[in-house]
């Protein structure tokens, strides 16, 4: 295997939100989805947010060329887009109701937006709920009912 630091290609770029508490199992899932030293990180609060329903259109243009500058240096052809429940950068706009819903949705939106950024780059989202006092990563099915 060719040495880390002289690698210059990855299979994944992995977004996630900023937020401590969920970052050992989002490393375990990655690790299970077998991208362990084989993926760049893009933490952001909020996660997709930025690329959907921006707090500001800073904050998305900041992202797609963050996304842009990574994909350009490295290549990779997936994408991992992970949103989490409880998250303080929806405080706004999510309920205990709606919360799922509504990350479903933004992550729908967000594997659009960021598939239309690249040929050949095939993005899927991912919810991190919590449920019996653990965290359980479940991928977004395509569409609503599906
Ligand atoms: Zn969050």
């Amino acid at each position: 295997m060719q040495r880390l630091i002289d690698r210059n290609h990855c299979s994944a770029l992995v977004v996630t939100c900023s937020d401590f508490r969920f970052k050992s199992a989002e490393r375990a899932f990655v690790e299970a989805a077998r991208l362990a030293d084989d993926y760049d990180l893009l933490a952001r609060p909020g996660s997709v947010r930025s690329l959907v329903q921006p707090r500001s259109p800073a904050s998305r243009d900041s992202m797609l060329d963050e996304i842009r500058m990574l994909w350009s240096v490295h290549q990779f052809s997936r994408v991992l887009l992970v949103n989490h429940v409880s998250c303080r950068a929806y405080d706004d706009i999510a309920t205990p109701d709606n919360e799922l819903a509504l990350h479903a949705d933004h992550l729908r939106r967000a594997v659009s937006a960021v598939e239309g950024l690249f040929n050949g780059v095939n993005a899927d989202p991912y919810v991190i709920d919590y449920a019996a006092g653990d965290f359980v990563v479940t991928k977004i099915a395509a569409s609503e009912g599906a």
